[in-house]
């Protein structure tokens, strides 16, 4: 069933909540979070460091405030994140950690498969002396969006974490889309952060939740993290009304991700055979379908999407010539179908 008759493949976020989570949402059970006393949020908490096998959760806003609390709990001002020049957080996330913390960050390029090299790690670290700031976190994105929706293996983080860990370093893993990863490579999350300091994931991305995200780690660091939430103003109230959906978006909505995967592979092979795209099927791993639009055709990306949108079908022009789109619960097989041929007919008739 699509949304208000568009085939919008812009993103996972355009997912609304489902039925299920919206009863449990009038049903819930609140009090004030600032208190630790909303029963609903504690529920969520619990089951979502469990998942992680951390032992501590902490409900905020959004993928963006998880990450930045994490960072302002990690990291003082002066200290230096080690993080990929095409993650999320350093292009999308407003610069929060400097901005607010004053933190530095170091940025090496991202793999194409989305990890980042430990010869560049290493590179990247600083040595002791008065001159530099102190490399305090490596950053990890899991899946790596810009980089294709690709999924990062438990053994690479396992590499990573030891490295650090070696070394005194954190590892903080933005893991907005971790549960699309576990699903795609077959493994528990728990797995995918095995040994990191902290992570964040989204709920209201594939998992169709209207707002939120956790962030998970130790007991003492998720009490420090709950005082820089408050700081950045994340200390929200009968929250339970939104933790509710995020229940259910864990119970309910991680298996069926697979449905997503499918429809991506659809997708993008549908559209790796119309002439003049170009998609690189060994990263549709996950949701995610990045192709380019070849120079020969007489239209950039943007145009090709506008084009689309007269069929009905919504997509994200990421670059000149690169398009992104996504699958999700609110996009099916037929959808995908019908996406790819207005795809082709838009491109065949020039
Ligand atoms: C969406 C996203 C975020 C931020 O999540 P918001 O809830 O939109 O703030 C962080 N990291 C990655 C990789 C994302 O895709």
């Amino acid at each position: 069933m699509s949304l208000n008759n568009v085939i919008d493949l812009r993103s996972d976020t355009m997912t609304v909540p489902t039925p299920a989570m919206r009863e449990a949402m009038a049903a819930a059970e609140v009090g004030d979070d600032v208190f630790g006393e909303d029963p609903t949020v504690n529920t969520l908490q619990e089951m979502a460091a469990e998942r992680m096998g951390m032992e501590a959760g902490l409900f905020v806003s959004s993928g963006t405030m998880g990450n930045l609390v994490a960072m302002l709990t990690h990291c003082r001002r002066g200290d230096e994140i080690i993080m990929g020049r095409q993650s999320h957080t350093f292009a999308h996330e407003r610069g929060g950690y400097a901005a607010v913390g004053g933190i530095h960050s170091c940025q090496i390029d991202n793999q194409p498969d989305g990890t980042l090299a430990l010869d560049d790690i290493a590179a990247a670290m600083r040595s002791e002396d008065d001159h530099h700031p102190t490399t305090r976190l490596i950053n990890l994105e899991n899946t790596h969006n810009a980089m294709g929706g690709v999924a990062l293996t438990p053994t690479y983080t396992r590499q990573v974490v030891e490295f650090a860990h070696a070394r005194g370093i954190r590892v903080h893993i933005d893991g907005a889309r971790i549960f699309n990863a576990a699903v795609a490579l077959g493994v528990e999350v728990r797995e995918l952060v095995a040994g990191a300091d902290s992570v964040t994931f989204c709920l209201s991305k594939g998992l169709s939740a209207p707002v939120g995200s956790v962030l998970c780690g130790s007991k003492a660091f998720i009490n420090e993290a709950r005082k820089n939430r408050k700081l950045v103003g994340g200390g929200m109230r009968q929250a339970g009304v939104l933790a509710a959906a995020g229940i259910i978006a864990l119970e309910q909505m991680v298996e069926r991700l697979a449905e997503d995967h499918a429809h991506a592979r659809l997708l993008a092979e549908s559209i790796a055979q119309t002439p003049g795209l170009q998609v690189d099927l060994t990263r549709v791993q996950t949701n995610m379908v990045y192709f380019d639009v070849s120079p020969d055709l007489p239209f950039d990306a943007a145009e090709l999407c506008r084009r689309a949108a007269h069929h009905r079908v919504k997509m994200l022009d990421v670059g000149a010539r690169r398009i992104r789109a996504v699958t999700h619960c609110w996009i099916t097989r037929e959808d995908v179908i019908e996406a790819g041929q207005a795809i082709r007919q838009i491109v065949v008739s020039g």
